[in-house]
């Protein structure tokens, strides 16, 4: 993974967040957790089929109605190098209607339940940016609000934000602020 940026706290890298090696990974999934394309396509085919039977368990056990948009559901991950997998369900983006506070949600309540379990090491995708729509732009800003305003809170976590492909990194930096948050 290549960094395009990074102080202690935050890292913001190019790569593929199936390779991420640490304490958990953050999913960008769809309310059903059973799979879908892109990102959660990506950390499927790495973690392999007991990671779908483990979202089946969970929408059985603990979300029969499907993981609602801005919350969290944990499974271990499998093959992946990452021990975790946090599952999360972003807002599809719509024009007339302000859902910054979804996508925020999404973010805080990940880094919330890597704190209570104690996670180092945590990782996220750009939630909602590729088929849900939501602009990079108006998705960086949000996230950076997030990181700056909950890292100071959670002194042990190391975060990284991996983006696909460099242009979205450095479009990422750009709208971050990022300044803030260093
Ligand atoms: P959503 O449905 O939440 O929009 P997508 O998976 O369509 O989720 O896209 C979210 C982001 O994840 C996009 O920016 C996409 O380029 C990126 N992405 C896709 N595959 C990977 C991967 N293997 N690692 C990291 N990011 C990825």
């Amino acid at each position: 993974m290549r960094i395009h940026w990074q102080n202690e706290r935050l890292g913001v890298v190019e790569g593929d967040i199936t390779r991420f090696d640490g304490d958990a990974i953050v999913n960008a999934a769809n309310a059903t957790l059973l799979g879908g394309g892109g990102v959660d396509g990506a950390i499927h085919r790495a973690a392999g089929p007991a990671l779908r039977e483990a979202c089946r368990q969970l929408r059985q056990r603990a979300w029969p109605e499907g993981l609602p948009v801005g919350q969290v559901a944990l499974t271990p991950g499998f093959a992946l190098p990452a021990d975790w997998v946090i599952h999360t369900v972003g807002p599809v983006y719509a024009r007339g209607e302000d859902r910054a506070g979804l996508l925020a949600d999404c973010y805080r309540r990940a880094l919330a339940m890597a704190a209570e379990r104690d996670f180092r090491r945590l990782a996220f995708p750009a939630i909602s940016t590729g088929v849900y729509g939501y602009p990079a732009e108006a998705a960086a800003r949000i996230v950076a609000d997030v990181m700056r305003e909950a890292l100071p809170r959670l002194p042990r976590l190391e975060v990284t934000l991996v983006f696909y492909a460099a242009a979205d990194a450095e479009t990422f930096l750009q709208h971050a602020e990022i300044d803030g948050v260093r």
